[in-house]
């Protein structure tokens, strides 16, 4: 036997990702001005790869996922977050995604102990984000297959929704389960191509909305997105 190799530290196979996710979070997210520790946190807690998997799973770039779809860059996801964050913070807030896809923003906004539920309209898509939360360790995520543009009534008020998918406007049913307590929705709204990031704050019965940043996401396809 060879004592070398029994003295030897394990190689921690998962150490190079920790590294890439951490400069990630540096170079990606901080650095460009979303600092919110909690945020951090989170970011650098979630690992990535486990849900993109992909050598480029921390490069600052979309990739593609199965079924044609594709997850934003990890700036795009934390800016995303960072907006739709509601005014009595994430612990135990009621967060509605629309898109789950990887189930890597799902991941994300469990970490921040929000209570998510999230929806996909493929359901091979959600089986296997199923999956990757249950081995990350966000059992808490409750999945739900149809289409997200009707929302999900059964959990409505919402303090927070997010659509990952770009649509020719904010569906109703969303605005309508949003929490009239100040609850935020972002969603990219504009053509099948190109849109910009839209915030939607609701106060009772008022809506205040504002454009943003130009972004590109897959179309949301369903009754109040765009057609097949
Ligand atoms: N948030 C995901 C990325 C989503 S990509 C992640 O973190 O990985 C956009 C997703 O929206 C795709 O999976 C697509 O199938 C889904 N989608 C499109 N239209 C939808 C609809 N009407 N309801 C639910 N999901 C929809």
């Amino acid at each position: 036997m060879d004592w070398l190799r029994l003295r030897r530290r394990p190689r921690d196979a998962s150490e190079p990702m920790d590294l890439a996710r951490v400069r990630m979070v540096r170079e990606q997210i901080a650095s460009r001005g979303l600092t919110d520790p909690e945020l951090v946190r989170a970011f650098g807690a979630v690992p990535r790869h486990v849900f993109v998997e992909s050598e480029y799973a921390y490069a600052d770039e979309a990739l593609p996922l199965p079924a044609g779809q594709t997850i934003s860059q990890p700036y795009i996801v934390a800016l995303m977050t960072d907006v739709a964050r509601p005014a009595t913070g994430w612990r135990e807030a009621r967060v509605l995604e629309i898109g789950t896809g990887s189930g890597y923003q799902a991941a994300i906004l469990a970490e921040l102990g929000a209570q998510v539920t999230s929806v996909e309209r493929h359901a091979e898509l959600s089986e296997r984000a199923g999956r990757r939360l249950a081995d990350a360790g966000y059992e808490g995520v409750r999945l739900v297959v149809g289409d997200g543009t009707r929302g999900w009534l059964a959990g409505a008020p919402y303090d927070a929704v997010i659509v990952t998918a770009a649509g020719p406007s904010v569906p109703q049913p969303l605005l309508d389960q949003l929490s009239p307590d100040g609850g935020r929705l972002v969603m990219p709204v504009g053509g099948r191509v190109h849109q910009e990031l839209t915030v939607v704050e609701r106060r009772g019965s008022e809506l205040v909305s504002s454009r943003r940043d130009p972004v590109v996401f897959v179309p949301l396809i369903g009754e109040y997105g765009f057609g097949e």
